[in-house]
């Protein structure tokens, strides 16, 4: 039986290797095909530490073809544009193909929700390709910055706005603060400190959204001690070259923005002419099949999977994708004429994000913890989630040299 997987991210890559790992005698008949349209893994969780050179940015990546060396797996470096679920094919750039079984885990993109003018202005986090242009735009700034000999041009050139203040705004926003204030100032010189300036945007009226009360306010009180400029209840209108203009008519002005407020679904679950929902997501069925075609599974991203116990849409996190992986890859190698398995139950084991270095907040089942301790289980966490040996110990090196050395401040453009 053919298995075809769209998408070499969290979802796809581990379904592909939980199939190729564990060959038992019920799924020797399994031959998987991985498409994907990067031969290799990216660990989105680590985009930050990449661009402030705490891990090195090659080290954000697993190549799929050693982490998927398996005799019945197959990976094809390619794009699918187009599925046709009636004749059970998929048509990619390097022609078409057909499948028994199809899993759909193409990821997401960007939501800029139709502000005007964010699409045009703002940097994305999304990709390799926005951790290399995001660091090198930063490194730029702090280039011209140190010729500049006019202080409202400096401050001008140091201001730099997050729209979004979710696990990756805060993170994004601490990490580069201490990037800039621990590491960059160091060594361009004629840079004033004062003013380097990071405004970090959010809608609603707290950071870090789904996180214990407690733990936000935590993060709240530090994020303020860093001065970095928090504003809440702050709606984005419009944002017109580098002005970001708000519902309440005020604006702020920043030379690079980054947009970190969504997502929405990858545009190919469009395309199997489902109900989707306001993420763009498509509806699956408990057992995260596509409604109607026993034969699709959608995951991560791309998939709206209500909580068996609340309802809610489950949320797009690494965590998620990789239990309904492991689901996924039970329910394919189960032999025919067994029992449907259990409804897909997602079971949280805990919420984490980075404040910089050497604090986080954590919380773990019913456990939480702030500062330094949150910060050291937020990297054991991440190491245990870093498969291979190989990876894990480029890792731990990479996080021990940045302990004691200063982080790297190459332009490589
Ligand atoms: C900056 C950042 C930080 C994050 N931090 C965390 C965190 O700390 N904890 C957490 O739980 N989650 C975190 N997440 C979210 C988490 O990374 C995602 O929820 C997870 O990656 C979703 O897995 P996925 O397999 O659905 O999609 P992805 O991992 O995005 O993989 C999708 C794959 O599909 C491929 N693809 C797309 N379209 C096609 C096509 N047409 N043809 C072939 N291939 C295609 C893509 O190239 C990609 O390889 C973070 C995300 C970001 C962006």
């Amino acid at each position: 039986m053919d298995v075809v997987i769209v998408g070499g991210g969290f979802a796809g890559a581990f379904l592909a290797r939980y199939l190729g790992q564990k060959n038992t005698s019920s799924s020797e008949h399994l031959r998987v095909i991985l498409l994907s349209k990067t031969n290799y893994l990216l660990f989105q969780p680590f985009m930050i530490e990449g661009i402030i050179g705490d891990i090195e940015i090659r080290h954000l990546v697993t190549p799929l073809r050693t982490m998927l060396d398996f005799p019945n797996v197959e990976i094809r470096r390619t794009e699918v544009q187009s599925i046709d679920l009636q004749k059970r094919e998929l048509t990619t750039t390097h022609g078409t193909v057909r499948y028994d079984k199809l899993v759909l885990a193409p990821g997401s993109v960007t939501n800029f929700f139709g502000v005007p003018g964010a699409r045009e202005s703002c940097r994305q986090l999304k990709n390799l390709r926005d951790v290399l242009d995001l660091r090198a735009e930063i490194l730029e700034r702090f280039e011209l910055a140190n010729l500049e000999t006019d202080d409202k041009r400096q401050k001008d050139l140091l201001t730099l706005a997050i729209i979004g203040a979710g696990p990756t705004g805060v993170e994004l926003a601490t990490g580069l603060h201490d990037y800039a204030f621990k590491t960059l100032v160091k060594y361009y010189k004629n840079v004033h400190p004062e003013n380097i300036k990071i405004i970090l945007i959010e809608a609603t009226s707290s950071i870090l959204a789904g996180f214990d009360t407690g733990l936000v306010n935590w993060a709240e009180k530090k994020i303020t001690s860093m001065k970095i400029d928090l504003r809440l209840n702050s709606a984005v209108e419009k944002i017109e070259g580098n002005t970001i203009c708000f519902t309440n008519g005020k604006t702020v002005q920043s030379d690079i923005i980054v947009w970190t407020a969504g997502i929405q679904a990858n545009k190919l679950v469009k395309m199997l002419g489902k109900p989707l929902d306001c993420m763009g997501r498509v509806e699956v069925d408990p057992h995260l099949r596509l409604p109607g075609h026993p034969e699709v599974f959608v995951l991560g991203d791309a998939a709206r999977v209500p909580d068996i116990k609340t309802g809610d849409p489950l949320p797009p996190e690494a965590q998620v994708a990789l239990q309904q992986a492991k689901y996924v890859a039970r329910h394919l190698k189960k032999g025919k004429g067994q029992k449907p398995r259990k409804p897909f139950k997602f079971i949280r084991l805990g919420r984490l994000a980075s404040l910089g270095s050497k604090n986080a907040v954590t919380q773990i089942l019913f456990l939480r913890f702030t500062g330094c301790v949150a910060w050291f289980i937020w990297r054991t966490v991440y190491l245990f989630r870093f498969k291979g040996i190989r990876n894990k110990v480029r890792l731990m090196f990479d996080w021990t040299f940045a302990l004691f050395f200063d982080r790297d401040i190459t332009l490589m453009k």
